[in-house]
């Protein structure tokens, strides 16, 4: 086996709507990959397809080196799996849902799940209906990660989880990486899995955009910096720096859009008594309109 995930030509036609187009997509052994697409993009139909809910009009998945289709019960015991659309029986507490789960796969270790329901801040004597969207999703969590899957398949994780939860969970991810188990988790921000990817694919309108490494991504995005200075400085300061567009400037106040590292804007800002600043990420949607314009839409 040399890869997590390998896609041949994945196609999925639902009617007249193209959901994913001739997608070509390999993840690595052992690496946390994100993918990112708008709402609509055609993520949920891909996870659902290599996972062999859903059947392909098309091509072909492998998972762990194995046909998808062919060894689908065979994968199920080495692949955890979020869905997007949760859902959980309502009457049960967290720890009957999880034992519900347990008895379809068999093998959990219940320590290993109090571990989990511990990192994660998981109460699971509560029922399933006096919990939080939040507190049911790291339920959710559990089940995926309980088994200790070789592939662990999460669509939009972080949805609802408090931001130190989040922190726990990203944590989490590294480690199973560490292990040299895979993580493929579905997002529509980069923001989400900046911190926690290795390497990101971006769909749009269900074809493959590009596949990145983060830090490539990062340093390509674009970004707004909003300063504040103790005096009025003026646009022309700004406006010859490389990577450096869209500058405004009102007196003590200036915005500007930067492409690529910020070393050379942060110079001139530090040389004229920078009072404030603040770095806002370009959006998804950013990303795509200034990198990818000339690719099909
Ligand atoms: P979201 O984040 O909103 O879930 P997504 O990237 O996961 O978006 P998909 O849910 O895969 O996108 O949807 C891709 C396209 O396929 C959309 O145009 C959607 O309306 C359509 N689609 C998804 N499921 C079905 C279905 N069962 N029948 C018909 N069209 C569908």
């Amino acid at each position: 086996m040399t890869k997590a995930i390998i896609t041949d030509r994945l196609t999925k036609h639902y009617g007249e709507t193209q959901a994913l187009i001739d997608l070509d997509l390999e993840v690595e052994l052992g690496e946390v990959f994100g993918f990112l697409g708008p709402n609509g993009a055609g993520k949920t139909t891909m996870i659902r397809t290599i996972l062999d809910l859903i059947y392909p009009t098309y091509g072909t998945a492998t998972l762990l080196g194995k046909d998808s289709h062919q060894f689908a019960v065979e994968l199920r015991n080495h692949v955890g799996y979020l869905p997007g659309d949760l859902e959980l029986y309502p009457t049960l507490t967290g720890r009957e849902t999880l034992t519900y789960f347990a008895n379809l796969r068999g093998g959990v270790d219940w320590t290993y799940v109090d571990h989990l329901a511990d990192r994660l801040d998981s109460d699971l004597t509560k029922k399933v209906r006096d919990l939080s969207s939040g507190n049911k999703q790291k339920v959710g969590l559990i089940q995926a990660f309980m088994n200790k899957p070789d592939l662990l398949i999460l669509d939009e994780p972080s949805s609802g989880l408090d931001p130190l939860v989040q922190q726990e969970f990203q944590a989490m991810l590294r480690e199973i990486a560490a292990e040299g188990r895979t993580v493929f988790l579905s997002s529509h921000t980069l923001s989400e899995v900046e911190r926690v990817a290795d390497r990101v694919a971006i769909i749009r309108h269900g074809r493959l955009v590009v596949v990145e490494r983060i830090d490539n991504l990062k340093t390509k995005a674009i970004r707004r910096l909003d300063m504040e200075f103790g005096e009025p400085v003026s646009a022309s300061l700004f406006e010859s720096i490389d990577g450096v567009r869209n500058v405004e400037a009102d007196t003590t106040r200036v915005s500007v859009s930067y492409e690529g590292a910020m070393k050379d804007l942060l110079h001139v800002a530090m040389g004229h008594d920078l009072i404030n600043l603040e770095s806002v990420e370009a959006d998804l949607e950013e990303i795509f309109l200034t990198y990818y314009r000339d690719t099909e839409s």
